[in-house]
């Protein structure tokens, strides 16, 4: 009767939905015969639901929601879920698990506004691009008094001082996704829920107050965000015995420093440059000779100079204003903006040529002697720093005149140089006031706002080091969710058939195997002297064509094979940016200098310099073994997973919904390849068919016992755990009793926890 309605499609579908409704229960036994609901994929990628007009053979005819009739083939079909788990809180309860019905449930909420999802342990936050309604004492009150329940970063952070306390063992909140999905937004929210509740000693403010300076001096606008972070980020809150926070610790990964001599059009430098130029009170500005940010060189290459609803004037009274909170003198403070000031001039520098071999000499116009009383040096130091420059050939001293070019580039080295140890004294002079330093007896919980996974179609040093740092962070998480959950049941001797997930073990192994890995060679052509990017990549061919992450191509480039897709990349600028040396005349200069500099950069200037092609002229001292910037890099990233390790992780994947920065748009080709990237769609799966709340008999028994309304005769808290379980009814199916622990299904220790919180 159906099929020969198929091309009637209103009467059709009126009377097919009827007979839908008697179906609902039946999602046992899948065949497009039986359910009568479907996905289907259309030519545009997308997914539709649809009703199955009729089946015949591989042939099935669907109309979907819009009124349409698709003949698509009955194998390509998907079921969907039924109406009454639309929208459901966590994706685990799903009937149906697929990529459209992932998809589907989070676009339902999102339409609502209802941006938190839980896919299993992992929380999913999509980006609203607007204000929800959703954050405020009233919803902070509520997760902390547990009256609310819906997922939310707020449930995220309680649970983690819950477990803090409860397991007495160090938390850590791990936020990733990609530029502007809302990683920085979330771990602001993470860190007002913790404010509030570990709150009492006035720390928390200054806790607080240190996301308006890093954001100012490490957030810029880009073309994928208008506020994007261009540093990783791991802030440690401390809490001490009462549960009050006690301080904390920030670190900090990988700068941009580039973007203080160029950026892209349309997009900007750091913050704080437009600020500065915007909000200086008059004195200052006098003192600081400064102009509207489009005089300076550095910040006019870029059409853009302002971001729509943001006021640069104001931001800097706020960062002023949270300086002064975190314990920034004044003094100090007057450094930073000279120095600041000192960078843009910097770029204003003009030279002129004065052979016809392109040798040149610094103009002494307004630039250049505005830079040298900035840095306190005279104006002929700074000339001879940025026109020529020292070296030793076979054991004898000579001076050499720098190009254009070289002195260009000499300039920019200076410029980034100060500005990126400018961002690191900031962070040690936050760290101090925040107690980082001091011995703590009590435990911490830890927020990481990372950059995730980059694939551009022009990749370079800068994605090689973030990707680096992401296959790392996914083998935390897939080690945490699957091969620690599956070891756990395995030795327990739980009941659990394995289950097969990725393991980015290869591409690791890839990057940091000695001596043939990439890091390695990297750091090996780094050291010789007539190594270009070209001779590093035919190096990178030679030695690991073999690999099966690893892909050379033609000229500079090659491909890896990473968790998340393949990515192309140029090794145009690794070499230099590996190396990040000074010249020796340049720390000589910013030694000689009468501001505070010296002092600032005191560690960090005195390290060394290079002077390839022709051999290296190092300052002596003890330090002069400059690491280069992925050997640090490297070893910062062992000890973040070190510090991870020990703590409890929670995750938050955060999903940018589309690329406008708009409200209100789902692109689902966008979202699928986030879940897919972050392995949501993976969790899930394995989350559902396992155990994930788990507890030792002892523990079970200690926790639970006192509830027993019969003792026990033997008091063995195996025994005490089974009548416990007796007693609350808990099914069959719903635990399994291991050697040592208990294993339940989501869910199943809420009611034990209600009643014991009530008694
Ligand atoms: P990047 O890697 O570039 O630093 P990100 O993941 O840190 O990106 P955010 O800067 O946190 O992204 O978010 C980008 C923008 O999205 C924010 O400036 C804000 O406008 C909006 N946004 C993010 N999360 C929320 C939220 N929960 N509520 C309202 N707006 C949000
Ligand atoms: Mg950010």
């Amino acid at each position: 009767k159906l099929e020969e309605d198929a091309n009637g499609v209103d009467s059709a579908s009126s009377r097919i939905s009827f007979q839908n409704e008697s179906k609902w229960d039946d999602h046992s036994s899948y065949g497009a015969k039986k359910t009568q609901q479907a996905w289907c994929r259309l030519s545009t990628g997308n997914w539709a639901l649809g009703k199955v007009l009729s089946t015949s053979g591989s042939e099935s005819v669907l109309s979907t929601s819009e009124g349409k009739v698709l003949k698509v083939s009955t194998e390509s079909l998907l079921p969907a879920n039924p109406e009454i788990l639309n929208g459901v809180d966590d994706l685990m309860q799903l009937s149906y698990l697929h990529e459209p019905s992932v998809l589907y449930n989070l676009q339902y909420r999102y339409d609502q506004d209802i941006i938190y999802t839980k896919a299993g342990p992992v929380l999913v936050a999509i980006n609203p691009f607007k204000k929800v309604r959703l954050y405020g004492n009233d919803f902070i009150e509520g997760y902390k008094r547990q009256k609310m329940d819906k997922p939310h970063v707020y449930a995220i952070a309680d649970a983690a001082i819950r477990e803090m306390k409860r397991d007495e063992v160090n938390q850590s909140i791990i936020i990733s996704g990609e530029s502007g999905a809302g990683k920085t937004e979330t771990a602001k929210i993470a860190m007002q829920y913790l404010a509030s509740l570990g709150g009492g000693s006035g720390i928390e403010y200054e806790i607080l107050q240190t996301n308006p300076i890093l954001e100012a001096f490490g957030n810029a606008k880009t073309a994928r965000n208008n506020n994007s972070s261009r540093f990783g980020k791991l802030i440690e809150i401390h809490f001490g015995a009462t549960g009050r926070i006690s301080g904390a610790a920030i670190q900090t990964f990988l700068l941009e420093k580039s973007r203080v001599v160029q950026c892209a059009d349309g997009e900007r430098s750091y913050h704080i440059f437009y600020q500065l130029c915007a909000g200086a009170p008059r004195s200052l500005r006098e003192k600081l000779n400064l102009r509207k940010a489009e005089f300076y060189k550095y910040l006019n290459q870029s059409s853009c100079r302002s971001i729509a609803g943001v006021d640069d004037s104001e931001m800097f009274f706020a960062v002023m204003e949270a300086m002064n909170v975190v314990h920034i003198s004044k003094e100090d403070q007057d450094t930073v903006f000279a120095m600041l000031a000192a960078v843009l001039w910097l770029g204003n520098i003009s030279f002129k040529v004065i052979d016809n071999e392109n040798h040149i000499t610094v103009v002494s116009d307004e630039g250049a002697q505005t830079v040298a009383k900035l840095l306190g040096c005279t104006f002929d130091s700074l000339n001879m720093a940025l026109s020529t420059r020292k070296m030793t050939v076979r054991n004898e001293k000579i001076v050499q005149k720098l190009t254009l070019e070289q002195a260009m580039d000499t300039r920019d080295a200076l410029a980034k140089s100060i500005y990126a140890s400018l961002f690191e004294w900031i962070v040690e002079q936050i760290n101090m006031s925040l107690g980082a330093g001091k011995r703590r007896t009590g435990r911490s919980i830890s927020i990481l706002d990372i950059y995730g996974f980059e694939s551009f179609t022009r990749n370079s040093f800068e994605q090689f080091c973030i990707n680096y740092a992401n296959e790392r962070l996914q083998q935390h998480f897939n080690r945490h969710l699957f091969k620690l959950e599956q070891e756990e049941y395995i030795e327990d001797g739980i009941d659990w058939a394995k289950v097969d997930f990725e393991d980015n073990q290869d591409c690791l192994n890839l990057f940091e195997k000695k001596p043939l890995g990439l890091l390695s060679l990297l750091d090996e052509e780094s050291t010789f002297p007539n190594a270009t990017d070209l001779t590093f990549a035919t190096k990178l061919k030679q030695h690991l064509d073999s690999n099966p992450c690893f892909k050379g191509e033609r000229g500079k480039a090659f491909t890896v094979s990473h968790y998340a897709g393949e990515v192309m990349y140029n090794t145009t600028g690794f070499l230099e940016k590996n190396r990040d040396l000074l010249h020796v005349d340049l720390i000589q200069l910013l030694a000689s200098c009468t501001c505070n500099l010296p002092q600032i950069f005191a560690a960090k200037m005195l390290v060394q310099s290079d002077d390839y092609p022709s051999g290296p002229a190092r300052l002596s001292g003890a330090d002069s073994q400059k690491l280069s910037v992925t050997t640090k890099f490297k070893g910062q990233l062992f000890q973040l997973m070190q510090r991870l390790e020990s703590t409890t992780p929670h995750f938050i994947r955060c999903i940018k919904p589309n690329s406008l920065q708009q409200p209100g748009i789902y692109g689902q080709e966008l979202v699928l390849s986030q879940l897919k990237c972050c392995g949501v769609l993976e969790v899930v799966r394995i989350s559902r068919s396992g155990y994930p709340t788990r507890m030792t008999h002892q523990k079970f028994a200690r926790r639970y016992g006192f509830l027993l309304l019969e003792s026990v005769a033997s008091q063995d808290p195996l025994s005490v755990s089974v009548a416990i379980l007796q007693q609350f009814n808990i099914l069959p199916d719903m635990y399994q009793v291991g050697y040592t622990k208990l294993f339940f299904r989501t869910g199943q220790i809420g009611l034990l926890e209600d009643t014991r919180n009530r008694t």
